[in-house]
């Protein structure tokens, strides 16, 4: 028994609680502020039958599960999108989690928590209502300066002065809400030029600025390049399947050429991947291209 209760598994299974739980809370808050609804009451309900879901057909996870994607009360059909973000947001906090065992860094737990919930909040919205509320983009770039201040660790900086520290971690913060938000907008500002269309929304841009202040300026440019790169990667079969399926038809399961197709999810998602995943190496790349900077 002791041996299995060790600090890594005690860790883990910590982090897959706590990402399962926040995943449920963070389905409640997409679908309920994007209408102006309180997030805290009244208590979840069925939207079909209006019946107050009992805790314990209200598990994370779990429920959809047992359950087979239906409500119990009268059987409307749960969408798998919600056991998704709960799978999902239960794995990264366990790899966060799992990360922290591995080398203890509060600042990159906290943030690194905080940042996974805030981006599968932006998919999720902005997917249903091609809107990224200002609280998580604008709201999310402050804070994420704020915590590099207080954590400098977070943009791999460790100084021996609080102080110092402090300054480098909320400078590199800016400079990557700065870079991000500007590369994206100048991006945007061109493709208009040359599609004669508008091509890209404001909210991505200020979306950018979050991401840049959480990830650096190495971690924004990846997740406007990586997100292209996803987008196209997932977009184009999606969207060849749907001509072939409809023949000569536009639209199949709401993916359609020309439709605007919101490009905050693949920011969001490439966002994730950089943080979660190969930051070490999309550092080392950019650290390669250090003479084109220092033209040595
Ligand atoms: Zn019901």
């Amino acid at each position: 028994m002791s041996e299995f209760l060790t600090n890594e598994t005690l860790m883990l299974a910590t982090g897959l609680l706590l990402g399962a739980i926040l995943g449920s809370f963070l389905n409640v808050c997409a679908h309920r502020i994007p209408l102006g609804q309180s997030i805290i009451s009244p208590r979840s309900y069925c939207p079909q039958c209006k019946e107050v879901i009992r805790w314990f057909r209200n598990l994370p996870v779990l429920t959809w599960l047992v359950q087979g994607g239906k409500a119990k009360c009268c059987g409307i059909r749960i969408p798998m999108r919600y056991w998704l973000v709960e799978a999902f947001l239960a794995m990264a906090f366990g790899l966060l989690f799992h990360r922290y065992v591995q080398a203890p860094d509060a600042g990159q737990l906290l943030s690194g928590c905080f940042f996974v919930w805030c981006m599968i909040a932006v998919v999720v919205i902005d997917m249903q209502t091609m809107l990224i509320p200002d609280r998580f983009s604008m709201g999310g770039a402050v804070l994420g300066v704020l915590v590099s201040i207080a954590f400098p660790s977070i943009h791999m900086i460790h100084s021996e002065s609080a102080f110092l520290g402090g300054f480098a971690g909320g400078l590199n913060a800016l400079i990557g809400l700065l870079i991000g938000s500007a590369t994206l907008y100048w991006i945007g500002i061109l493709a208009e030029k040359a599609l004669k269309k508008e091509a890209l929304g404001e909210g991505d841009v200020k979306l950018m600025g979050c991401i840049g202040a959480f990830c650096g300026w190495k971690g924004s440019l990846f997740a406007i390049f990586g997100g292209a790169t996803l987008g196209a990667v997932l977009l184009v079969p999606a969207m060849l399947l749907g001509r072939l399926r409809s023949g000569e038809g536009n639209s199949v399961d709401g993916i359609s050429w020309g439709k605007e197709i919101p490009f905050g999810p693949y920011l969001a998602l490439a966002a994730l991947l950089y943080l979660l995943g190969i930051r070490p190496w999309v550092d080392a790349w950019f650290d390669s291209l250090g003479w084109i900077l220092s033209g040595r």
